[in-house]
């Protein structure tokens, strides 16, 4: 049931009350593209009706507003439409970046293209600039994007950098390879951008574990630290997505949440457990998507 929602924060800091600076949460999440997880995903097991779209729809709103986020970084999204006319009638505003050849186009009733997408609460920040790019590997275009936007607090009149991203999928040793150019790719954009003289946030679903050179090189090329390391003692948490497909079960941590030392972590998001996850894993009815959702509290100081 939503009950089960874990809404827990770590907080890992030792002035959380004082209020000197500007603060913000941001959320993200792989949301399961609907056209993939009817067409493509091949999940077993389901409970029944956890891919019925007309209720699955509602239950990621309810997921992403259950965390009550200013920033909302989604990925897999082939229903920006609808979640673009739901937030805004509730304060959000927000962009969108689809990939250049979407599996989703490939699945019979699709509803587009998915993509990367980015979610502001309008009563909260200005919108500077925003931007996509085509991540290349090698100096060629791939079928994957990031955003990057420039947004100012309207408390204290800060500027934040927030990117998302969500690099290509499957293992092996060239798929590897492939994310780790893209992830050099995402750190020339997000510099070039402005990123790494303003406080940052970058976040996403790298499909990388924790020990891929990817997850290195985005660390020391854009000198961020993981929000979830940070407060967990150096480590990720066990799985940012835990699901069951034709061929295996897969429980392994590939979201994240970086920041640069413009801005400090307060508190993050804590993942439900095991036994919060059942038995059926994910997605299921109460969880609309395969991927966790991981959200930060972010402090830039003045
Ligand atoms: P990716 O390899 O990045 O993966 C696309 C999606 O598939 C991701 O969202 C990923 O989810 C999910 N995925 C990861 N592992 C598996 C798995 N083992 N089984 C099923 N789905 C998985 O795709 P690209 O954007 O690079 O596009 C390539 C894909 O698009 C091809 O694999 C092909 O299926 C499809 N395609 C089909 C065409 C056609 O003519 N039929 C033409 C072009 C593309 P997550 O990030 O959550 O892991
Ligand atoms: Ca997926």
């Amino acid at each position: 049931s939503m009950q089960s929602l874990s809404y827990d924060t770590v907080n890992g800091s030792t002035n959380a009350a004082c209020n000197d600076g500007g603060r913000f949460r941001v959320l993200t999440w792989n949301i399961l593209a609907q056209a993939l997880a009817v067409g493509h995903d091949n999940f077993v097991g389901l409970p029944d009706g956890t891919l019925n779209w007309t209720a699955r729809r509602l239950r990621i709103l309810h997921e992403i507003l259950l965390y009550d986020p200013d920033v909302i970084c989604l990925q897999e999204v082939d229903h920006f439409n609808f979640l673009n006319t739901c937030l805004t009638a509730i304060g959000y505003r927000g962009v969108f970046c689809s990939k250049p050849d979407s599996p989703c186009i490939y699945v019979v009733n699709n509803n587009g293209p998915d993509g990367c997408a980015l979610f502001y609460r309008n009563n909260k920040f200005d919108l500077i600039s925003a931007s996509s790019r085509i991540l290349e590997i090698w100096r060629v275009q791939s079928n994957q994007v990031c955003i990057f936007a420039t947004l100012r607090l309207k408390e204290t009149g800060q500027q934040v950098c927030v990117a998302t991203t969500h690099l290509k999928a499957r293992q092996g040793a060239l798929l590897s390879t492939m994310r780790n150019e893209q992830g050099k790719d995402v750190a020339n954009y997000v510099a070039s951008c402005g990123g790494s003289s303003k406080p940052l946030v970058l976040c996403g679903d790298f499909n990388a574990v924790p020990t891929e050179p990817v997850i290195e090189t985005v660390k020391t090329r854009l000198f961020v630290e993981s929000a979830y390391a940070k407060l967990f003692g150096g480590e990720e948490p066990p799985y940012t997505t835990w699901k069951v497909r034709g061929d295996a079960e897969y429980c392994h941590t590939i979201d994240y949440i970086f920041h640069n030392s413009f801005c400090d972590i307060e508190s993050v998001l804590m993942l439900p457990t095991e036994e919060q996850v059942g038995p059926s894993r994910l997605p299921n009815l109460g969880y609309a998507s395969d991927h966790i959702a991981i959200a930060c509290d972010v402090k830039v100081p003045l």
